[in-house]
């Protein structure tokens, strides 16, 4: 009777395996004809200036119309790397978002830094720096007002060639942002070896800011050791006003999240952008 039961309990969990290893399988084959089909959009969400509250920038942030349903990237990023489709697909959003860039600047004369978000599985393609190089020329952006977002993690399985790479995207004038910062526990001699321009406070810590005591501190420590290595410091996951005001207290340079407006569609970000506009 036992025997029998386990072996039922097996079954229902190879069942269970099985359809979400399907289901994994039915992503990535769909993800493969997502650019050809026109499924994916690039959304962008605005940085803010804390001192002025000037519009500075957007990061690009991926969308999947799959199905007609908006997925966002926490569901097929995952898909996308392990099978190396992030590499075409990065390479799109890293035109796309240049081309937009372009755009925004010839229609509303409005001059923004445009963030792409790249993962470890691209950095490591050998093709990387020339895909960056064509990007680069195909849309005519300048390269400094491109910045690539990188993540704490990736520094720690090979520090020496991130390094290199890095100074690659510097060399051209690109920047270099590390994203979720705080949640990847590099060490301080290689974050202060890596020639990097902005750190970007992961948003768990900015969620903290009104309750917690330990979180504000952890805060107060990042924007320090930020300025101290000389970079810019972005938190991200703003939701409201006392986070703001709190962050402007310590002395945190930029700010991004829902508090200002959450990522855009092309058409309302242009609308955001010509509201947020700067007299040229
Ligand atoms: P990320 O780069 O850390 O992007 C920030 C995420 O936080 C975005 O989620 C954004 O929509 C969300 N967010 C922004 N403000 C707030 C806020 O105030 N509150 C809350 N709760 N969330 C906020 P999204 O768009 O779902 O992207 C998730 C992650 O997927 C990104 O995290 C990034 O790691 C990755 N990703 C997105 N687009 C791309 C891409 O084009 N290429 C690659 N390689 N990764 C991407
Ligand atoms: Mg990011
Ligand atoms: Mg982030
Ligand atoms: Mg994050």
């Amino acid at each position: 009777h036992g025997k029998n039961t386990r072996r039922g309990l097996l079954s229902l969990f190879d069942h269970a395996f099985e359809r979400a290893l399907q289901q994994r399988l039915s992503v990535a084959q769909e993800l493969r004809y997502s650019i050809e089909r026109g499924e994916l959009e690039v959304y962008f969400q605005p940085q803010h200036c804390l001192q002025t509250q000037s519009l500075m920038g957007a990061e690009a942030l991926l969308r999947w119309r799959r199905a007609g349903q908006l997925v966002s990237p926490i569901e097929f990023i995952e898909a996308a790397e392990s099978t190396g489709l992030i590499v075409p697909l990065g390479a799109w959003v890293l035109e796309t978002a240049c081309h937009e860039q372009q755009r925004w600047w010839r229609e509303t004369g409005q001059r923004l830094t445009v963030a792409v978000n790249v993962s470890m599985r691209q950095l490591i393609d050998p093709h990387f720096l020339d895909q960056v190089d064509q990007a680069l020329q195909k849309t005519g952006i300048t390269p400094e007002d491109l910045e690539l977002e990188i993540t704490e993690s990736m520094m720690m399985e090979d520090p020496a060639a991130l390094q290199q790479l890095i100074a690659g995207l510097r060399d051209r004038g690109i920047k270099v942002a590390m994203d979720d910062f705080g949640t990847g526990y590099s060490s301080l001699s290689h974050l202060q070896q890596l020639p990097l321009d902005k750190l970007k406070i992961d948003r768990a810590f900015i969620s903290g800011l009104e309750q917690h005591k330990e979180d504000r501190l952890l805060v107060e420590m990042m924007i320090n050791l930020g300025h101290m290595l000389g970079h810019i410091v972005i938190a991200e996951g703003v939701e409201t006003q006392e986070q703001q005001q709190i962050l402007c207290e310590l002395g945190c340079d930029r700010v991004q999240g829902y508090f200002y407006s959450p990522p855009l569609a092309a058409e309302a970000w242009q609308a955001y952008l010509l509201a947020h506009a700067q007299p040229e």
